[in-house]
């Protein structure tokens, strides 16, 4: 999977439209502080499912939507689209929009589809909203200083897309059991005509 493009509309410090345009190769984004950098890999983690505001550095979720400055007002919704060329070699748009009072919504290319969703096309691309291909600054200082016992902790949590994996294999194990009672089923409706 390859992130071409990523666009923000009222996402934290990001209140007008914003195009990122991401190339092959591992991408670095350097600026002073407060211009909006760690914002900007927030925007990525939200919009592939993260649900933690906490992790967000936000009290709530709605905190991620552009709050005003002293010359703008707030806005009311914030979107972040993300333009990928999937493994299969097709184009796919991933957008998660939140409104005020309203919760969050996630599209993909246009249809409206569950968190899960989102989470689970991230998950099986091995990246996603905790993966260790998304490194923050504070990341990489705390990755170096950490403690052994809480780099491990770092890990575990970067293995959380390990979780998802397993679920996924659980469930479609629960969904060929299904089929296979709903053909014995039939077999028996078969068989009282
Ligand atoms: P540093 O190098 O200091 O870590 P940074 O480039 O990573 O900085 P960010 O932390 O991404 O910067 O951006 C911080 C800026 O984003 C601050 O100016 C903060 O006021 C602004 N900001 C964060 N959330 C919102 C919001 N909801 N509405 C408006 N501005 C916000």
């Amino acid at each position: 999977m390859q992130i071409k493009r990523v666009r923000l509309t009222g996402f934290k410090s990001f209140v007008d439209p914003a195009d990122l345009v991401i190339e092959p190769g591992l991408t670095g984004v350097v600026g002073p502080n407060g211009c909006g950098k760690s914002n900007l890999l927030e925007a990525l983690r939200w919009t592939m499912g993260e649900n933690s505001a906490r992790s967000l550095r936000g009290a709530g979720m709605e905190d991620v939507i552009f709050a005003g400055t002293a010359t703008r007002p707030p806005r009311d919704f914030a979107e972040v689209s993300i333009l990928l060329d999937t493994d299969a070699g097709e184009e796919a748009e991933v957008v998660r929009r939140i409104e005020r009072g309203a919760g969050s919504a996630y599209r993909i290319d246009g249809r409206d589809v569950r968190a899960k969703d989102v989470q689970l096309l991230f998950a099986d691309a091995a990246t996603g909203a905790h993966s260790p291909a998304l490194v923050s600054q504070n990341r990489i200082g705390a990755v170096i200083a950490a403690k052994p016992a809480d780099r491990r902790a770092m890990l575990e949590e970067a293995a959380g897309i390990a979780g998802l994996h397993v679920r996924r294999r659980d469930a479609e194990a629960r969904l060929r059991a299904t089929e296979a009672n709903l053909e014995r089923l039939d077999a028996v409706i078969a068989d009282t005509d």
